[in-house]
C-alpha cells in the first residue's frame, strides 16, 4: 500500500483533502491526523473491521482500549451514560482539549474492539482545527490511539507517522508539529471521587479547580499495579536502554565517564543549561524545568536517539509542576522504571 502524505494548512481550501480522508474512513480504512497532543490514527469507531486495522497497523495489543474522539460535546450522550454534573463542568472548562473522560458505555453503539474487556468508554474532543474539521466532515466518532508503532514514542509530526507506518496506511493529514506533545489526561468518571488513570496535558490542579479532590494514585510509575488496561505495556521506548538521572552536573558527568570506560557511547536528553562536554550526543529539551517546552520536545528527542549510535540514553528528570507529572510519567515508562541515582 502506498502512503500518501497531504499538507493541510489554514489558508488554502482543504475541502477536497478532507473528502479524501472521509471517503477512506467511510469505506473501512484508517487515516492519520494531527491533534493538539500527538498525531492520532483514526477509524470510524462504530466499524469493528476498520478498528481492527488500527491494531494491525500499530502492532498494538488488542486488550488496550482506544479513545473515542468527537467533534461536538453533545455527542457524549450517544455513546456514554452516567455523564454527571461534574463531568459536564469539566467538558465546559476543558473541551475541546487534552482531557479524556471515561464513562460507562451504552452497549452496542461503539464497536466492541474499541473498548476490549471493559464496560467503559474513554471520550474526548480534540482541540485542533484539522481534527475538528475531519470529525465535522465525517459526522461520526473516530477511535484513535497515537499514530506510532506500538511501544515507540508517540508522533509529534507527520514525518514520525510516516517513519512508523509507511506502507501500512493510505493517508496522513500533515498539519505540522503538534503543540502539547504528550497525550491527553485520562480521568475515570466512574469512580467516586474520579481518578486520574494517566497524567497528561490537563493537570490534576486544573481538574481539582473545577470539581474538587480527585484520586491521583502514583502518576509517575514505580511499584503500583496497573489500573487502566494500557498501563501495563512498555511505552515510548527508543532502541537503546534509557535511564532517568537526577539533574546534578557532577553526577551526570561521572556517570558518563564511567559508562564510556565500559566502552559505551552515551546520549543525553536534558535541559539547555547543563554542561556535559563528555556526552557523545546531547539532545536539548529546552530551559530547565520549563515543562511545557519539554513536553513538546520529548518524543522528538526520544526518536532522535534512534538516529544516533548511542548504546545508552540518560534522560535528565524534571520537576513535577504542571505538565511535569505527565513528562516524568512518560520518561519513567520509556525507562521501564530504570534510573541512575
Ligand atoms: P493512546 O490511544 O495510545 O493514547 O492510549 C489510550 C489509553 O487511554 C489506553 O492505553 C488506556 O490506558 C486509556 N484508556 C482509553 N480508554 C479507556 C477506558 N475505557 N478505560 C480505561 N482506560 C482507558
Ligand atoms: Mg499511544
Amino acid at each position: 500500500m502506498e502512503t500518501v502524505l497531504i499538507l493541510v494548512d489554514k489558508i488554502l481550501d482543504n475541502k477536497e483533502k478532507y473528502k479524501q480522508a472521509v471517503d477512506i474512513l467511510k469505506n473501512g480504512g484508517i487515516v492519520a491526523f494531527p491533534t493538539e497532543t500527538v498525531y492520532g490514527l483514526g477509524a470510524l469507531a462504530t466499524d469493528e473491521r476498520a478498528v481492527q486495522e488500527i491494531f494491525k497497523a500499530k502492532g498494538r495489543p488488542s486488550d488496550n482500549p482506544l479513545i473515542v474522539h468527537i467533534g461536538n460535546k453533545e455527542d457524549v450522550s450517544k455513546y456514554a451514560t452516567g455523564v454527571t454534573e461534574d463531568a459536564e463542568k469539566l467538558m465546559t472548562a476543558y473541551w475541546p482539549g487534552p482531557l479524556t473522560l471515561v464513562f460507562d458505555k451504552i452497549p452496542g453503539v461503539i464497536a466492541a474492539n474499541v473498548t476490549p474487556g471493559v464496560e467503559t468508554v474513554g471520550i474526548r474532543m480534540p482541540d485542533h482545527p484539522v481534527a475538528l474539521e475531519l470529525l465535522r466532515a465525517l459526522d461520526g466518532p473516530l477511535a484513535a490511539p497515537s499514530a506510532n508503532r506500538s511501544g515507540k514514542p508517540s508522533p509529534t509530526e507527520a514525518a514520525h507517522v510516516y517513519e512508523d507506518l509507511k506502507g501500512q496506511i493510505p493517508l496522513i493529514l500533515d498539519g505540522g508539529q503538534t503543540g502539547i506533545g504528550v497525550e491527553s489526561t485520562v480521568l475515570d468518571m466512574t469512580t467516586n471521587p474520579p481518578s486520574i488513570l494517566r497524567p497528561g496535558g490537563i493537570t490534576q490542579e486544573m481538574i481539582e479547580e473545577i470539581i474538587g479532590t480527585v484520586q491521583a494514585g502514583s502518576q509517575v510509575p514505580g511499584d503500583e499495579a496497573p489500573r487502566s488496561p494500557g498501563m501495563k505495556y512498555m511505552h515510548y521506548a527508543p532502541k537503546a536502554p534509557l535511564f532517568v538521572i537526577s539533574p546534578d552536573e557532577t553526577t551526570i558527568r561521572g556517570t558518563v565517564k564511567m559508562l564510556q570506560m565500559e566502552g559505551k557511547r552515551v546520549a543525553i536528553i536534558g535541559p539547555d543549561d547543563l554542561n556535559i562536554p563528555e556526552a557523545d550526543w546531547y539532545l536539548s529539551v529546552g530551559p530547565r524545568n520549563h515543562n511545557e517546552v519539554m513536553a513538546a520536545r520529548l518524543y522528538g528527542a526520544l526518536r532522535q536517539c534512534d538516529m544516533t549510535e548511542a548504546d545508552i540514553i540518560l534522560a535528565v528528570e524534571t520537576d513535577l509542576t504542571g505538565v511535569g507529572t505527565a513528562v516524568m510519567n512518560r520518561l519513567m515508562k520509556a525507562a521501564d522504571g530504570k534510573r541512575f541515582i
